[in-house]
């Protein structure tokens, strides 16, 4: 089996923002030249996730953060964690920090309509994501 890890870099802009990654992975699959496996993408920070969704109606993540800003309030009595980001902690750990993805023949194997994306809760930043290619 080979293993090839790229870090893909990702500036956020809001403090509540999803980014459209599929063309850096897809990238890192195509540079690594390995023609079917997985990819593991990864974030390794606590305010921030990886999901999948759609990427074709840019008011899909829009309602998906609305959505998640209505259930999970950046202010809320109770919380104690001092730095005021506990919402993003909480957001990070219902989205996830990671996504495994097939690909084969060099292409990712994602439906019609989905994307990957990044998942900023508490920017903006300058953000990492790790993807190992397995294959
Ligand atoms: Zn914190």
């Amino acid at each position: 089996m080979n293993i090839i890890e790229e870090t893909i870099s990702v500036k956020t802009h809001n403090r509540n923002e999803m980014i459209d990654i599929t063309s850096q992975v897809q990238s890192v699959i195509s540079k690594s030249g390995i023609d079917s496996g997985i990819a593991v993408v990864t974030c390794p920070h606590t305010t921030a996730g990886i999901t999948i969704n759609e990427n074709a109606d840019p008011d899909v993540p829009h309602d998906i953060l609305l959505t998640l800003e209505a259930m999970i309030p950046q202010l809320r009595k109770g919380y104690r964690h001092n730095e005021g980001n506990s919402d993003a902690h909480v957001k990070s750990s219902l989205v996830g920090c990671s996504e495994i993805l097939c690909f084969l023949n060099g292409k990712l194997h994602l439906g019609t309509w989905q994307g990957v994306f990044f998942c900023e809760f508490d920017g903006s930043r300058n953000r990492k994501v790790n993807v190992r290619i397995l294959g």
